[in-house]
């Protein structure tokens, strides 16, 4: 018989991360850019002192354990103090997409049944077209002093800095069990209702731990943070943990995420490690280049969220000196699940053999598992060729949606809807989602692939490919490109471009140039809006 260990079992909480944060890095600062401009300054112990006095504030509204909290707001220091109160207390923090359309906003809140909610003051008018939709709310609640507080019209709005006032810095963190629900976050829903992951204190201490790691992002106690991506999107990929548990500096941008404001904050702030999705580090790397800027302590950053093109990753490293690490990972997955990352040989390898291998979303991280899989179901081999639908499984993956009533795994699996290649050391590279791939006369044309080829024509600032019902094809790919110079027309020279780098019946039927792509709150070319438009293109 197995004997077992004697060690304890002390719970893996978000409390525990706060107070850790507090107590080993008390005087570490968080920087955040509000969302009027001005910038906000305090360290870990004064933002953990407020946390506190949030908890006693939700217990005195009559909220109690396991009640929902959703948050519509930036990334920014009331809202973190939101993240550690609220899950600390051992309520559930519900951060809500702003950019979700208000019917669906009004779904996701009800369907999780938030008790309060808070939100930026900018979010005044989203407020008031959900809130005749959200009956259960009880509390709309600001995340502002007096001063910024919006008018609504036949809605009660506290502040929170009056709603925090009167309590003390003091709160006995419930001993809760680790496998309770933290945090809530809905799916970006492109098709059907957006679905709900439950994130547990368990889930998101590992990630966060594992986020720290040296082969993820290396956060210590002697980086500075910049997590652009929202933190209502799978809770900012944990990095708002993440820097408590290693005492990193942490910066939060506020609303204004332009190449410029980003850059300026990147500089005033001596921000070394960043994170966002590519669509961001495409404007970030324009404002640099059109004003021929450099970045002074910047050496490292983490993307993912849609697939970084090489020729972005060719900039980042070779002109701007900034190691990439590429992760994959979807909601469903609590934060990275997946990173590119090289060995130290790797790191001689010739530029283009590098960013190469960073263009691939790069091997699981410690804890997960992946594999791939036929229609049947049926494992695919790791040999770097044979691609089928990812399968993950882990200690932060999902094993339910939340009030679900069907089930969410396959044989302990959770199927994600991307399409992947494994090779046989590791490497994932995801070659597109299941509905988005273009099926042309039985074969599949990978629209990432295409998408990567077009980026690195020097006219294209942006690209998304589609598959467009073709009668004799089934499907062939439209590119759509959004120029850098509105007087480049030369289709035939982007086609020859593509010719050179992809198979030639990969080669789209057509181009069209437009002023922009539609890109949702999440960061992602929102397809099935180009699919809606161009749909009947070519079966005219
Ligand atoms: P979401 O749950 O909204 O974050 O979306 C997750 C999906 O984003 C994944 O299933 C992938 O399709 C896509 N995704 C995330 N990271 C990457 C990446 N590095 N490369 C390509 N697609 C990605």
């Amino acid at each position: 018989m197995q004997s077992l260990g004697k060690m304890m079992a002390r719970p893996l909480l978000v409390s525990a991360i706060l107070e850790h944060g507090a107590n080993q890095f008390g005087m570490q600062q968080v920087v955040s850019r509000e969302t009027h401009g001005s910038i906000h300054n305090y360290t870990f112990r004064d933002m953990a002192n407020r946390a506190k006095q949030l908890a006693n504030a939700l217990h005195s509204l009559g909220l109690k354990p396991g009640n929902v909290v959703g948050s519509i707001a930036w990334n920014n220091y009331r809202h973190l103090e939101s993240y550690y109160g609220v899950s600390g207390a051992g309520m559930v923090m519900h951060t809500c997409n702003p950019r979700l359309h208000p019917n669906q906003l009004a779904f996701i809140i009800n369907h999780a049944e938030d008790e309060a909610v808070l939100f930026d003051s900018s979010f005044a008018p989203l407020i008031k077209a959900v809130a005749p939709l959200c009956s259960l709310v009880k509390h709309w609640i600001c995340l502002s002093d007096k001063t910024h507080v919006p008018t609504v019209e036949g809605v009660d709005i506290k502040n929170y800095e009056d709603l925090i006032a009167p309590f003390p810095a003091l709160f006995d963190w419930p001993d809760l069990d680790e496998n309770s629900g933290a945090a809530l976050c809905y799916t970006s829903g492109t098709t059907g209702n957006p679905k709900g992951v439950m994130y547990s204190h368990r889930a998101i201490a590992l990630s966060a731990l594992s986020a720290c790691l040296p082969n993820v992002l290396n956060i210590s106690s002697q980086e500075t943070v910049l997590p652009v991506v929202p933190m209502f999107h799978i809770n900012a990929w944990c990095l708002p943990y993440a820097c408590l548990i290693a005492g990193a500096k942490l910066v939060l941008p506020g609303p204004r995420l332009d190449g410029a404001s980003l850059y300026e904050l990147m500089e005033s702030e001596k921000v070394t490690l960043s994170a966002g999705v590519p669509t961001i580090w495409m404007g970030l790397i324009e404002h640099l280049e059109k004003n021929q800027l450099a970045f002074t302590t910047m050496r490292r950053t983490g993307v993912g969220g849609s697939a970084m093109p090489k020729a972005l990753i060719a900039k980042f490293n070779d002109v701007y000196k900034v190691d990439v690490r590429h992760g994959w990972g979807m909601t469903e997955t609590t934060a990275v699940a997946t990173i590119s990352n090289l060995s130290a040989d790797e790191m001689h390898l010739p530029n283009a053999v590098r960013h190469d291998m960073v263009a691939k979303q790069g091997k699981s991280v410690f804890g997960i598992e992946l594999k791939i899989v036929d229609e049947d179901g049926n494992s695919l081999p790791r040999d770097g060729q044979s691609q089928g639908e990812l399968m993950v499984r882990g200690q932060w993956i999902v094993e339910n949606y939340h009030k679900a009533e069907t089930q969410a795994l396959v044989d302990g699996w959770f199927p994600t809807g991307d399409i992947a290649t494994i090779s046989p050391d590791g490497v994932m590279q995801i070659r597109d989602r299941t509905k988005d791939v273009i099926k042309s006369g039985g074969e599949w044309i990978s629209s990432i692939e295409l998408e990567n080829a077009a980026a690195a024509h020097p006219q294209v600032a942006m690209a998304a490919v589609i598959g467009i019902k073709h009668p004799k094809w089934d499907e062939r790919p439209l590119l759509l490109i959004v120029r850098k110079q509105p007087d480049f027309t030369d289709k035939q020279d982007l086609l020859a471009f593509l010719e050179q780098r992809v198979a030639k019946w990969w080669i789209p039927d057509d181009v069209i140039f437009v002023d922009s792509l539609p890109v949702g709150g999440t960061g992602k070319v929102q397809k099935n809006e180009l699919r809606l438009k161009y749909g009947g293109l070519f079966s005219a």
